[in-house]
């Protein structure tokens, strides 16, 4: 029998583990194809398509992916030129999104061109920073004040033996430190540079509580208390900010709302007050928003992001205001974990991609934050119009549905 059905044998009757087949093959390639095989095998599934690939899985298999099948395809579309004002992204842009959701990218080409109409998209990052908030248990209650006193007041500590595992990730602060019972949950919150930064600030707390164990006698229960608040919508996250916190604001010309948008301001003032406030508030969302996440899942999978991220970047709230005839919109992303560095983002398509928009690698990550945010508001202020001028099924049924 040849090595690699023999492989596959011993995979089917469970001789073997998914992960143990790199050590009876000569090449990375060569382990890929025999658990693809072993997959076809079990499930009667042809695997050609997810088989054909040129990334260089030997790399991928070092940090971004275990026991590799080969790859899926996600088709990636091109928009704008999208007219930014920002503090480091200024002038067009044109910006790759990954999708199998048909009309999105027509849209959000809608919203770029309102953007070009008007001047452009005046974009801000007001906050920037990455958390980990380990849980900590104590003996008592009165021990676990004691902790939480002990890390306020020992902060240099913390943030020299943190930033010892670290050349870009600076301490700002250890907030808040909550009690509850005999737990305590310290929220340590970093700079992280280029890079979105979760592996990073995960070292760096483990190295702090070192120190902060050796010294309180306090037991770390796990190094991820949910505090952070990583992968998960979160009311703190959207008060606190998590990640790079964007807002985007535009002023849209009475006549361009109209002729760009096919509606009026007041309409689409309408529909941002029932729908997306009043709406979301009895629903209990954390979004008030019509549709971030659908920009920023496009974005994130053509960028090499993580892509549990998505969830914390569909918080936020979108404002709609009629002045005088105009139309002023904005949006606000409270949490919008990014990277130009690490991660996803050294992926042959991720880098291509973040290279079309000139973000690729390090100095970069406030370009792209705030081209997200232009691209945000873009699909947002499209969708706002197309409801407000009853477009949205027809669109949906043109270009969703064949
Ligand atoms: P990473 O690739 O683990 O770390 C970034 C690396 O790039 C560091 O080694 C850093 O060096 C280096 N670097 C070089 N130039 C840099 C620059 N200009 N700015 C920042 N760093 C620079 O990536 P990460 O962002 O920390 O973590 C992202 C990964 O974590 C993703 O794959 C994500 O899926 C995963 N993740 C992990 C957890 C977890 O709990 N561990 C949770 C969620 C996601 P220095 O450290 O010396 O600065």
């Amino acid at each position: 029998m040849a090595k690699k059905e023999e492989i596959v044998e011993k995979l089917t009757k469970g001789e073997l583990k998914l992960y143990q087949v790199e050590d009876y093959t000569d090449s990375i390639q060569e382990a890929v194809e025999v658990r693809r095989e072993f997959a076809e095998q079990i499930s009667g599934a042809s695997l050609k398509h997810v088989s054909n690939y040129s990334l260089d899985m030997a790399r991928a298999l070092k940090k971004n992916i275990e026991n590799p099948i080969g790859v899926v395809q996600i088709p990636v579309g091109l928009v704008g030129p999208l007219q930014i004002n920002g503090e480091h992204a200024q002038g067009d842009y044109y910006v790759p999104l990954a999708t199998s959701e048909g009309a999105l990218l027509a849209s959000v080409n809608r919203g770029c061109s309102v953007s070009k109409a008007v001047g452009g998209i005046t974009v801000r990052i007001i906050d920037d920073k990455m958390t980990r908030a380990p849980v900590i248990r104590a003996d008592s209650i009165q021990k676990a004040l004691e902790v939480k006193e002990w890390i306020e007041r020992h902060f240099i500590e913390l943030k020299e033996a943190s930033e010892s595992t670290t050349r870009h990730g600076k301490l700002l602060k250890v907030d808040p430190v909550v009690v509850v019972g005999r737990y305590v949950y310290p929220r340590f919150t970093f700079t992280t540079g280029d890079s979105m930064g979760m592996n990073m600030v995960t070292i760096a707390t483990e190295k702090a509580l070192e120190i902060l164990t050796r010294e309180t006698g306090a037991h770390v229960v796990a190094l991820s208390g949910n505090l952070c608040t990583d992968k998960k919508p979160s009311a703190l996250n959207l008060i606190e900010g998590r990640g790079k916190s964007i807002v985007a604001e535009i002023i849209i010309p009475k006549d361009i709302v109209e002729e760009k948008l096919k509606t009026t301001s007041e309409a689409i003032v309408e529909v941002n007050q029932a729908k997306n406030l009043i709406g979301s508030a009895i629903a209990g969302n954390m979004g008030f928003n019509a549709q971030y996440a659908n920009m920023i899942g496009a974005i994130f999978l053509a960028t090499g992001q993580d892509e549990a991220h998505i969830v914390e970047g569909s918080l936020g709230i979108t404002t709609a205001e009629e002045q005088k005839g105009d139309l002023y919109f904005s949006v606000t992303l409270p949490d919008v974990p990014l990277a130009t560095v690490g991660g996803g983002t050294s992926l042959e398509t991720a880098t291509e991609c973040l290279q079309i928009m000139g973000v690729h690698g390090e100095g970069n990550v406030a370009k792209f934050a705030e081209i997200v945010g232009a691209t945000v508001l873009a699909g947002e202020l499209s969708l706002m119009g197309a409801l407000a001028a009853g477009h949205l099924a027809r669109a949906h049924k043109d270009l969703g549905r064949g």
